[in-house]
């Protein structure tokens, strides 16, 4: 296969972090042993550049990229300025919520809260997540107890204030990971909500991948005398990332993705679709021909994607098909590759995209398949992202003729996949492009028509996927700050936080 392929390039030089060490921060002992045990041995350039302001208490704008380590650029600051009231007081009223951490996911609130617990663990700081979609009680235990830090999603967080279950008002520093997120996300009236509940006196820090003039408003709303920090140019795609756009038929997608995860013998993929209804069909055209994969988007419960994570994590799951809002604060260290089964109708969707891999200086790669009616959404990412594409022929491709495909395996039946609720698009953006001069193919992500055939599998009642550990009562296993995770079986991307837990 002649791959023709196109190297983005960044014009910001990323200054070169490899002479200077955690220990010229001047962090306590404690900390630079949990970086130690974590197998860092040179701050990022975003570390290098945040860690020093973000001690000086001052304010931070920062333009991180995924994958940049932005979550220890702002945690290992917070966690040297909150030592200082650090205790083992069993007393809630010792620990009240010191720093704030708000993001737009649950599974990036799992992943922050992680990396803050790792970061902390020699200290006696204590730090909880609280998210939805699980049970409160733990949560409500854990916030009564007393914790410094709170890594939580606006939500969730809201409601515990209603329940009076969290005060805020000792929260000497609040950040904002993903804050683009968050606004696409409609969280503003929550945030400013909880701003309000904040005392005047305090240190903020704010990340975003990309930067809108909405950003810049709230920015300008809440940071004071910010200092700016830019490791790379923003709406930048990441610059160790190798990209390639396929023009493949609209029908042959589906077998255009197999072939390329055969081809390149994939064994750890994140395909991103544009509809839930496509990914569960993509999921399963891949089941069929043994490939295993799983599809994870907001139709399922946080327990079915947490299973599907893990499961990805530990090898069990070959192929993630994933919808832009389930795919949202993933952080998988070490991903080689993530294919776009779907252009996004966002542009920026493909700069989150596409940082799934190549993280932390790892570098990867971004294969996405656009076909003749794709040709304004690749337009927009190029200007976007400033780069021209070569418009590659998948080699050695021949798709399938329709009476070729197998049949459907038993196992799909059985896989536990959510019926979907309907062919909503969870990207934002106009629907123009969703038109097609094509002939829909079964496969496509294209809304279907009342009057077409649907697939009596998305029509059977709901089966809950049984028996994992986590399937088994959202209550018992809620997941909390530094909730264990098993170590993969061999090496493979690293979920949450990098470098594997011991
Ligand atoms: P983030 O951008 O914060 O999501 O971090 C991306 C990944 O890089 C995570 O898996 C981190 O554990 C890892 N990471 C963060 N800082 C470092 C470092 N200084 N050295 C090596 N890996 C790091």
């Amino acid at each position: 296969m002649s791959d023709i392929q196109s190297e983005i390039q960044t014009d910001s030089a990323v200054p070169d972090t490899s002479a200077i060490r955690f220990s010229d921060f001047g962090l306590s002992a404690d900390i630079l042993r949990a970086l130690s045990d974590q197998g860092y041995v040179n701050p990022t350039p975003i570390q290098a550049q945040a860690i020093p302001i973000v001690l000086q208490g001052r304010d931070v704008m920062g333009a991180a990229q995924t994958g940049t380590g932005k979550t220890a650029g702002f945690s290992l600051p917070i966690i040297q300025l909150l030592l200082a009231h650090a205790n083992t007081s069993a007393s809630p009223a010792r620990h009240p919520v010191r720093a704030l951490i708000l993001t737009p996911t649950r599974e990036l609130a799992d992943q922050v809260a992680d990396n803050v617990k790792a970061y902390s663990r020699h200290t006696a700081l204590r730090s909880t997540v609280v998210f939805g979609g699980i049970d409160m009680a733990p949560q409500t235990a854990a916030l009564r107890a007393g914790v410094e830090i709170v890594i939580a999603t606006p939500g969730r967080l809201l409601d515990h204030v209603q329940q009076k279950t969290l005060n805020l008002s000792q929260t000497q520093i609040l950040v904002m990971d993903e804050a683009d997120r968050m606004l696409d996300m409609g969280f503003l009236p929550d945030l400013q909500r909880i701003i309000n509940l904040l005392p005047t006196e305090r240190q903020n820090l704010m990340f975003s991948a990309t930067f809108s003039g909405e950003i810049k408003k709230l920015a300008s709303s809440f940071l004071k005398n910010p200092v700016t920090i830019e490791v790379a140019r923003s709406n930048a795609t990441a610059d160790n990332v190798t990209q390639t756009m396929y023009r493949v038929d609209d029908g042959t997608k589906p077998d255009a993705v197999s072939h390329i995860i055969r081809e390149r013998n994939l064994k750890q993929v994140i395909v991103f679709s544009n509809t839930k209804i496509g990914a569960s069909k993509l999921a399963r055209h891949l089941e069929n021909e043994g490939v295993k994969a799983s599809a994870i988007h907001g139709d399922k419960t946080q327990n079915e994607r947490m299973a599907a994570l893990e499961a990805f994590k530990q090898g069990e799951i070959e192929v993630l098909v994933a919808t832009d809002v389930a795919a949202r604060g993933l952080d998988i260290a070490e991903l080689p590759c993530v294919i776009n089964f779907d252009l996004p109708y966002n542009a920026e969707d493909y700069v989150h995209r596409i940082g799934r891999t190549g993280r932390a200086g790892a570098s990867g790669d971004a294969i996405s398949l656009y076909s003749e009616k794709d040709e304004r959404l690749l337009v927009d990412i190029e200007k976007m992202i400033k780069h021209k594409f070569v418009r590659a022929e998948l080699t050695g491709f021949v798709p399938k003729p329709a009476f070729e495909r197998p049949a459907r395996r038993e196992g799909a039946e059985r896989n536990g996949e959510r019926r979907d609720r309907g062919d909503r698009s969870e990207t934002r953006g106009s629907s123009s492009e969703r038109s097609t001069h094509h002939t829909r193919s079964a496969y496509t992500s294209t809304p279907i028509s009342r009057k077409e055939k649907i697939d009596p599998w998305f029509l059977k009642p709901y089966e809950p996927t049984v028996p994992t550990d986590a399937a088994n009562g959202a209550a018992s296993n809620a997941p909390q700050a530094g909730a264990s995770i098993k170590p993969p079986k061999h090496k493979l991307a690293a979920l949450l936080g990098g470098a594997p837990k011991r």
